[in-house]
């Protein structure tokens, strides 16, 4: 068998554990990283950027169909039709650049890449079964960043026409009729894409109301939309299962069992860690409910084993496991570094987007925090006017004492670009002063965020 040593081994390349091997080979770690799968991770090839290309394909489809309707905006042009296996190879396109990328920049940090599934033997020692054969990895460090695997409902296995994530971003033709089980990030970002390409999409929801993670006050925007998209929404809802010819889908509402006609049925009720496969027994590491417990180095409780990204918990989102995996590189290579972010941004790309950082208004409450709570309505933005969607708004939350901003929420137009905006005022510290001394360049979305600044202060001067 053969045998490599070296100082850090990370296991996973996704986006927490590429970044992670990236950083640590500029600080002149002898590092390898192994993954099983293509580089990149869930994020690249079956996450988020094949799905922000899909919507991008829908909003660009539906905007064609708005312009062969009629419009205010007096553009006239015949109706559109859609050639999903082309958008798909366009897509497929955008995952290669970004994957091969990825592969050189490993190679530019001098970073070793095996492909092949790992398993610990030890804390320091990992076999992985490559195509030429079992190579054994003896590293001083090694990182799990084995990521997460979507939740499969027993009543709805996937297979046929039950889809995950993954099967959804890779269908060839639009469904006439689409089911979605689990009304979250990805059921409303894939459902909305693909009821814009024109298929007729139900959501069938178990809590009451779609998102659950934000607070209605965000998510109405996107339920009104939804509706005026004519998506069915079905809330208190359960999926059973199919029907005995497979034809339908049989949801309890109540008392009621009501059939729907589900060509396609995509089933988004949350992810898992991925815990089986990679020795967790073996190791015996102590975990926090159903994820690997960390502390604030995303040490676990082996010495020199650490752990980032989905494996470690909420929020599973690539820039929380890519912020870890530089600290990580950085705590092995010496540094001084603690996890001590001010907030992690939080985008979910629905219709209308929706931001949101730090603690909301009932958060705040809830830790007894007096807070001054503003919104700017888009429907005063002169910006959101000009784009056609004046839906939504902007909130911030500032601590009363001294103006603290503790929270930033939005939902609107594009308002994911506004998170870099949100995140930097929030990570240095900024009050409600601060933000609304600040000139924001008209007429765009960011001027928003400056009134809703003043109108905490009282100052409010668009509305
Ligand atoms: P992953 O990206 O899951 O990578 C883990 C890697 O480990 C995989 O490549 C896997 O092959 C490998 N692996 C596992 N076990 C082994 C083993 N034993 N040996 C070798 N290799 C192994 N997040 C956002 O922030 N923004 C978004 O817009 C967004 N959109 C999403 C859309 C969808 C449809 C999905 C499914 C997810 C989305 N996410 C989004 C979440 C995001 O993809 C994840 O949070 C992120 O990929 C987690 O990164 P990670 O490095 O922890 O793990
Ligand atoms: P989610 O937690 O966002 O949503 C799952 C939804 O399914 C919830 O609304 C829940 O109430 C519902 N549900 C649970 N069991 C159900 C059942 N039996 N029947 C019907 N509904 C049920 O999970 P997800 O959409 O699978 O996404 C997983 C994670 O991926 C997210 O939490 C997020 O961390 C990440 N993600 C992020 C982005 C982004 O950043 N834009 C996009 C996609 C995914």
């Amino acid at each position: 068998m053969e045998e490599i040593d070296c100082e850090l081994l990370v296991i996973g390349a996704g986006p927490g554990g590429y970044v992670c091997a990236i950083r640590a080979g500029q600080l002149g770690l002898d590092t390898i990283i192994v993954d099983a799968a293509q580089l990149g991770g869930t994020c690249l090839n079956i996450g988020c950027i094949p799905s922000k290309a899909l919507i991008h394909a829908g909003n660009a489809f539906h905007n064609a169909m708005t312009f062969s309707a009629g419009n205010p905006l007096g553009i006239t042009s015949g109706p559109p039709s859609i050639d999903l296996a082309a958008t798909m190879t366009w897509k497929d396109g955008i995952v290669t650049r970004l994957t091969s990328g990825v592969g050189g920049l490993l190679k530019k940090a001098k970073v070793r890449h095996v492909t092949g599934r790992a398993r610990f033997v030890d804390g320091k020692t990992v076999d992985v079964e490559t195509a030429d054969g079992v190579r054994r990895i003896r590293a001083a460090h090694v990182v799990i960043a084995t990521g997460s695997e979507p939740v499969e409902l027993p009543q709805l296995p996937f297979g046929g026409k039950v889809l995950s994530s993954t099967e959804a971003l890779s269908l060839t033709a639009v469904p006439e009729t689409l089911v979605v089980v689990g009304g979250g990030y990805i059921g409303l970002e894939i459902g909305t894409a693909y009821r814009k390409l024109g298929a007729q999409v139900t959501v069938v929801e178990l809590g009451g109301r779609i998102l659950p993670q934000y607070d209605a006050a965000l998510t109405k925007p996107v339920s009104d939309r939804l509706a005026r998209l004519g998506v069915e929404v079905l809330t208190g809802a359960s999926a059973e299962g199919l029907s005995r010819d497979g034809e339908t889908l049989l949801v309890r509402i109540g008392e009621d069992i009501r059939e729907i006609d589900a060509e396609k049925i995509l089933v988004t009720v949350g992810r898992n860690p991925v815990m089986a496969g990679w020795g967790l027994s073996e190791l015996g590491l102590e975990m926090d409910g159903r994820f690997l417990r960390i502390d604030d180095r995303c040490r676990t409780s082996m010495r020199e084993v650490y752990a980032i990204g989905d494996v470690t918990g909420e929020p599973m989102l690539a820039h929380r496991a890519m912020a870890q995996g530089v600290l990580v590189a950085e705590v092995i290579a010496g540094g001084k570094r603690r996890w001590d972010h001010g907030a992690i941004p939080a985008v979910c790309f629905v219709d209308p987007e929706i931001v949101s950082l730090g603690l909301s208004p009932a958060e705040a409450e809830g830790r007894g925090i007096a807070v001054d709570v503003a919104m700017f309505p888009f429907v005063a933005s002169g910006r959101a006017m000009t784009e056609g969607d004046d839906s939504g708004f902007v909130r911030i939350v500032c601590r009363r004492s001294d103006g603290l901003v503790l929270g930033i929420q939005a939902v609107g137009n594009n308002i994911s670009e506004l998170s870099a905006a949100f995140s930097l005022a929030m990570e240095m510290g900024a009050t409600a002063e601060d933000v609304a001394a600040t000139i924001h360049a008209h007429p765009t979305r960011g001027e928003s965020f400056q009134e809703a600044a003043l109108r905490i202060l009282g100052r409010g001067l668009h509305v």
